[in-house]
């Protein structure tokens, strides 16, 4: 297993390592590159102070990373690098659009070798982890994954990271909790034009293995279209198991390796100082 560029420590409200616990697991493991990439949805960009709930309540309120949390991630994650050479100080940056001078701030901290974007949570809704899709009609359901992509162009034309974390993930819910048959050919277009900007930006995007963990049981996104950003010449893909605990991580890891193999890639990216260095497959 070559890399894993996807994880959350004690610093993220929903995992529970500490960075170290985290990086003697990574070299236990003997990944060549291992990144941090805490929590911090810029909607929810307050100081923790101003937080109703503590740590690991389970109310959206204080999920997925205050202020001082994804700030103090980066500064410790930094202080680890001198030891553990493979490390990699990222940030998982969500919805940074529904708060740009948040997502501004947490990039210009020149600690930063790494930047997730990724999408949670349609603007003004809240976590799809959160929504009840039994409510909801077949093609409510549609709509709501159709306005994720929408939102995930927009985000995707601002540019402002690395890699697109997770592309399909309300399917674990939809699919995977609730059942619902989404023909995913549908969004096809949509999927190549996010493709599209992605390439001409220079971007990359992720599979992220944690959906096989879960009972959506394959990777997000699923390898169709893995090959499909191969195919519209995505060159820049990184593998992440999105662990929130040191147990996890590494997990299926190889097994995407295989997947991204199969669709066709030589190469897998890491970054240092945001700036891409490719590993041999
Ligand atoms: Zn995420
Ligand atoms: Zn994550």
């Amino acid at each position: 297993m070559i890399m894993d560029m996807h994880s959350h420590t004690s610093f993220s409200p929903d995992a529970e390592s500490s960075p170290e616990q985290m990086c003697e697991r990574a070299e236990q493991l003997g990944l060549k590159a291992y990144a941090i990439t805490d929590h911090c949805d810029c909607n929810y960009w307050l100081p923790e102070s101003e937080h109703e709930y503590p740590v690991y309540a389970k109310d959206d309120t204080m999920m997925y990373g205050s202020r001082d949390y994804a700030q103090a991630s980066i500064k410790a994650v930094s202080a680890l690098k001198e030891k553990y050479p493979f490390l990699l100080c990222g940030i998982e940056l969500g919805q940074p659009l529904q708060n740009m001078s948040a997502a501004e701030q947490i990039l210009s901290m020149s600690e930063l070798d790494f930047v997730i974007g990724s999408h949670h949570m349609n603007s003004g809704c809240a976590d799809f982890y959160w929504l009840d899709y039994s409510s909801m009609s077949p093609s409510e359901v549609d709509k709501v994954f159709e306005e994720s992509l929408v939102q995930i162009l927009d985000m995707c034309r601002w540019g402002g990271f690395d890699v697109l974390g997770h592309l399909t993930y309300p399917l674990r819910f939809m699919v995977g909790d609730y059942g619902f048959d989404i023909d995913l050919r549908k969004f096809d277009d949509i999927i190549r034009e996010i493709f599209l900007t992605l390439r001409d930006n220079g971007k990359g995007i992720e599979i992220n293995t944690k959906g096989l963990r879960q009972n959506y049981g394959k990777p997000l996104p699923d390898e169709r279209i893995i090959k499909m950003w191969k195919d519209v010449g995505g060159e820049v893909l990184t593998i992440g198991s999105d662990a929130h605990k040191a147990a996890e991580l590494g997990a299926d890891i190889g097994r995407c390796e295989d997947i991204a193999r199969s669709c066709g890639f030589r190469y897998l990216t890491c970054f240092r100082q945001r700036r891409a260095e490719f590993i041999k497959l």
